[in-house]
C-alpha cells in the first residue's frame, strides 16, 4: 500500500466521520432519536452498514451504535516516515468507517429531506429501489449485463463524459453517477450533452458528492442479500460474494481527493478496483481484489490520435483490470446497438416514422422452412423505405421471417418471434413495443438522417438470430413489406398462424410430455435454487416457459436448461414425480430432496430473488395473498414484497410462502392441493388489471364467475382485520373452504 494514499484515505476517513458525526447531534437535538429513517423503497434499512453489521437502522437513534463503530474503526494514527507498516489494514478500516459516515450523512439527508438532491431543476435519482435492483439482478445473473462502473468525479470534456458513458453503455454496463470536481460532476456534463439519464438507458445519477456514491455499495451489498441468500452480518461473505459475483469498478475521473481515496478504500474492501484518470500511486493486488486495486491512467498519456480514442482505452482497461466478461454481437448498422438502448422512449415529434399503434397496421411473424426454401442472407424491402415516407406519418409495416435449419423445430417459431422485440429495440433510435399483430414502432429521426433504413430491421434480425440461435438456425431471410393493401393481406394469414400456435400451447400440458426442463442460472445468485419449469408453470421470473427451456437446451445442450425426465408419479395433485425430485436433489447442492411443483404448503419450490409475484398463506383469511414485485404498497400481513422477498429468497424453500412467475396464477395447476384459484384473497391491483381478462376467463372455468370482485388489493385493505371485514360482506368462498392449515 503507497504511503501515499493510506495517509490520504487515512485523512479522508477521519474527516467524513468527524462530519457525519456532527450531523447526526443535531438532527437527534432536532427531531430526536426516535425519528423514522430510512431510504425510500427498499427493505434493507441502511444496506451498507446492515449488510456489514446485521445492525437495522429504523430510526434516528438506531444510527449511534454504527457512528460509534466508525469512530472505532478509525486508526489513530497517521503512517509516518519511520514506521513502515504495509498501512493495508488500517486504510481498509479507514474505508469501511468512511462508507458508515457516507451511509449515515445520506440516511441523515433522507430524513431533513434533502434526499433526492434536487438542483437547478434537476432531481437526481438518489439509492436504487429494490423492484428495479430485482429487474437488473436478473440481468446480472444471465449475463447480458456484465457489471456496474461506479464513476465519481468530472470527466476533462463534456464530449469525453459521453464517450465514456457510450461506451459502458454499448456493453451493457450498468452506469452509476456521483460527484463533483470543484463543484461540477458527471451529472451535469451528461445533463448538458442532452444525454437521457435514467433506470431505462442503464444511468443512474445518485448525486452531486462523492457521499452519494454510497448507494453504488448498498446496491452491491443488497445484491449479495437478494440474490446470494447471505445473511446481514455476515460480512465476510458479503464482500466475498461481491468480490466474485459482482462485477464492478470505480472509475474516478479528475482530481482525487481525501474524501475520494477513502471512499476508495471502503470499495476495495468489496473487491471493486479504482480507475483513475490522473495521477496517482498505483497499488498492486494483495489478493483482496481480483487484479490491481487501484490503477492510474493519468487521460492526456493514454495514448490515441484523440481524446474519443483515449476514452475509449480507459474503458478498456477499466474492463480489463475487473475482469468482465462481455457478450457482443456486431451488427452492421450505422447507429448504436445494445441493450442500454432498449428502453429507450421516442417521443411525438422526434420520430420520422411510427408504425402500428391506435389504428396502425402491423404484424410480425416467424416461420420454419425447408432448407431449400431459405436464402441465407436475402434482405428485402416491399414498397417504399423510411426517407420515402412522410415526416411524422403512421405507417403500415409487416415484418417476415424465415429461417431454416436442421434442428429447427416448428414449436421454436413463437420462441425465436418473441425475440424480435427485444432484437430491433436494441437499435438507438428505434422504440419497439408489443409482438405479433400489435407491433408499435417508432424511429428517431435523427437515426434516419443518419442513414438508418428498414433493411437495416433485417441486418438486425439476420445477426442477431444467427449469433443467439446459430445451434438451431442455419439460414434466415427477412422481408419487410410498406404498402397498405399487402400488410392487410399477409396480416390475415399471420393471425390464422397466430390462432394455430394458440390453440398448440392450450393443448401442451403437463401431461402429454414427459419431460420437464430446468433453469439454474439464478445459482450464481442462489446456489440452492433449482427452477423445474412445465407446460403449465413459468420460471419464476417469467422469462422462460417450458418451450423456451427446450430450444435452449437444443441450442446449447450443456447450458442452464436440462431436460428432466418426469419419471415415476409420487402425486400427481401435488406436480410430485421421482425424476423432478432427483434432479432438484443433484443440483442444490444436495439441500433439498423434495420440490411438489404445485403445492404452496407441502415442499413448495424453492425461491430465488427475481420471482415476479409472491405468494403467502394468510391463516386468518383461510387463503392466500399475491403480491406483485411492482407493487411498493404494504400487504396484509405487515410485510412489502421487499420484505417477504428477503425472508424467502436466497433459493430456500419455505412452506407457506413461494415465488412464481405471474402467468402462473391464470394456470390449471395453480395450488390444487390448496383449493387452486378459490383460495386467492388478495392480489396486488396492478397485477388484477394487468391479468384481467386471464383472471375473469379462470373464475369462468371453476365456477365461480363472480369471483374477481371478492378478491380484495391493497387500495381495501392492508391489514388481516380489514381484509377479513372485506371478505366476510363479498362472502368469498375461500372463508368456507377446508382449513388451510390442516
Ligand atoms: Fe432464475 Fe428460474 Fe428465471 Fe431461470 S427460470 S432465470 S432459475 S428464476
Ligand atoms: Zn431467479
Amino acid at each position: 500500500m503507497s504511503k501515499f494514499i493510506a495517509s490520504a484515505a487515512i485523512r479522508g476517513g477521519q474527516e467524513i466521520v468527524k462530519e457525519a458525526d456532527q450531523l447526526l447531534k443535531e438532527t437527534l437535538e432536532k427531531y430526536g432519536p426516535e425519528q423514522k429513517v430510512g431510504f425510500a423503497n427498499t427493505a434493507y434499512y441502511l444496506p451498507v452498514i446492515y449488510a456489514y453489521t446485521a445492525h437495522k437502522v429504523e430510526k434516528l437513534g438506531d444510527m449511534i451504535q454504527p457512528m460509534e463503530q466508525a469512530k472505532a474503526l478509525l486508526p489513530r494514527r497517521m503512517p509516518t516516515e519511520k514506521l513502515w507498516l504495509p498501512y493495508l489494514g488500517e486504510t481498509l478500516d479507514a474505508g469501511v468507517a468512511t462508507l458508515f459516515a457516507e451511509e449515515i450523512i445520506s440516511g441523515v439527508r433522507h430524513v431533513m429531506g434533502v434526499q433526492p438532491e434536487k438542483q437547478n431543476g434537476y432531481t437526481y435519482n438518489g439509492p436504487i429501489d429494490d423492484i428495479q435492483l430485482r429487474t437488473w439482478g436478473i440481468q446480472l445473473v444471465d449475463g447480458r449485463m456484465p457489471g456496474f462502473a461506479a464513476i465519481v468525479g468530472r470527466a476533462k470534456t463534456n464530449a469525453i463524459a459521453v464517450k465514456i458513458v457510450r461506451e459502458l453503455q454499448q456493453r451493457n454496463i450498468l452506469i452509476f453517477l456521483s460527484g463533483n470536481v470543484n463543484g461540477k460532476g458527471i451529472v451535469e456534463q451528461l445533463l448538458e450533452e442532452g444525454v437521457e439519464l435514467g433506470y431505462d438507458t442503464f444511468t443512474v445519477p445518485f448525486g452531486s458528492d462523492t457521499i452519494s456514491a454510497i448507494y453504488a455499495l448498498g446496491f452491491a451489498a443488497r445484491s449479495a442479500l437478494t440474490f446470494g441468500g447471505m445473511k446481514p452480518g455476515q460480512a465476510k461473505d458479503v464482500l466475498l460474494y461481491n468480490k466474485n459475483r459482482v462485477h464492478a469498478f470505480v472509475l474516478a475521473l479528475g482530481e482525487v481527493d481525501d474524501l475520494k481515496y477513502a471512499t476508495a478504500a471502503g470499495a476495495i474492501t468489496y473487491g471493486f478496483p479504482t480507475i483513475a484518470d490522473t495521477v496517482i500511486p498505483n497499488i498492486m493486488p494483495t489478493g483482496i481484489t481480483k487484479y490491481e486495486h487501484v490503477v492510474s491512467m493519468p487521460f492526456d498519456d493514454i495514448p490515441g490520435n484523440d481524446d474519443m480514442e483515449r476514452a475509449e482505452r480507459l474503458i478498456q482497461r477499466c474492463i480489463e483490470v475487473r475482469g468482465l466478461k462481455l457478450q457482443i454481437t456486431k451488427v452492421p448498422i450505422p447507429v448504436s446497438y445494445s441493450a442500454a438502448f432498449e428502453g429507450e422512449r421516442i417521443r411525438r415529434g422526434d420520430y420520422q416514422v411510427e408504425f402500428g399503434g391506435r389504428g396502425g397496421v402491423t404484424f410480425e411473424l416467424l416461420l420454419s422452412k425447408k432448407l431449400d426454401e431459405v436464402e441465407d442472407g436475402k434482405i428485402t424491402v416491399v414498397g417504399p423505405d423510411l426517407d420515402a415516407m412522410p415526416v411524422d406519418s403512421n405507417q403500415p409495416l409487416g415484418v417476415v421471417v424465415e429461417v431454416a435449419g436442421r434442428k429447427m423445430q416448428k414449436d421454436f417459431e413463437p420462441v425465436l418471434e418473441r425475440q424480435i422485440h427485444h432484437f430491433v429495440n436494441m437499435a438507438e433510435g428505434v422504440q419497439h413495443i408489443g409482438q405479433r399483430d400489435i407491433p408499435w414502432i417508432r424511429i428517431h429521426k435523427n437515426s434516419v438522417a443518419r442513414g438508418f433504413r428498414l433493411r437495416h430491421f433485417g441486418d438486425i434480425l439476420y445477426a442477431r438470430l444467427h449469433a443467439d440461435f446459430g445451434a438451431i438456425v442455419d439460414k434466415v431471410q427477412v422481408t419487410l413489406y410498406t404498402k397498405q393493401d399487402k400488410v392487410r393481406e399477409l396480416r390475415e394469414q399471420a393471425r390464422q398462424v397466430y390462432n394455430e400456435r394458440n390453440e398448440r400451447a392450450a393443448n401442451l400440458t403437463d401431461e402429454s410430455v414427459d419431460t420437464f426442463y430446468s433453469c439454474t442460472l439464478c445459482q450464481s445468485y442462489a446456489p440452492t435454487h433449482v427452477c423445474i419449469i412445465n407446460p403449465e408453470r413459468v420460471g419464476l421470473c417469467g422469462a422462460y416457459n417450458w418451450l423456451d427451456c427446450k430450444a435452449s437446451y437444443e441450442i446449447n445442450p450443456t447450458g442452464p436448461n436440462q431436460p428432466v425426465p418426469k419419471g415415476a408419479v409420487i402425486d400427481e395433485s401435488k406436480g410430485e414425480w421421482e425424476g423432478s425430485n432427483r434432479f432438484t436433489y443433484q443440483h442444490s447442492q444436495q439441500q433439498v430432496n423434495r420440490m411438489t411443483l404445485y403445492s404452496l404448503m407441502d415442499a413448495p419450490t424453492t425461491s430465488c430473488g427475481c420471482f415476479e409475484c409472491i405468494m403467502m398463506i394468510i391463516p386468518e383469511a383461510n387463503g392466500v395473498m399475491i403480491l406483485s414485485r411492482d407493487d411498493p404498497s404494504m400487504s396484509p400481513v405487515g410485510m412489502t414484497f421487499s420484505t417477504l422477498a428477503g425472508m424467502a429468497g436466497g433459493g430456500l424453500q419455505t412452506p407457506g410462502v413461494m415465488g412464481h412467475g405471474k402467468f402462473y396464477i391464470l394456470s390449471k395447476k395453480f395450488i390444487p392441493k390448496e383449493g387452486g384459484f378459490k383460495r386467492v384473497v388478495w392480489i396486488s391491483s396492478n397485477l388484477k388489471e394487468e391479468l384481467a381478462e386471464g383472471i375473469k376467463e379462470v373464475c369462468q372455468r371453476i365456477g365461480e364467475p363472480d369471483l374477481m370482485d371478492k378478491i380484495a388489493d391493497e387500495r381495501v385493505a392492508t391489514t388481516v382485520e380489514d381484509l377479513v371485514a372485506f371478505l366476510e360482506t363479498k362472502e368469498h368462498p375461500a372463508l368456507s373452504m377446508e382449513p388451510i392449515i390442516q
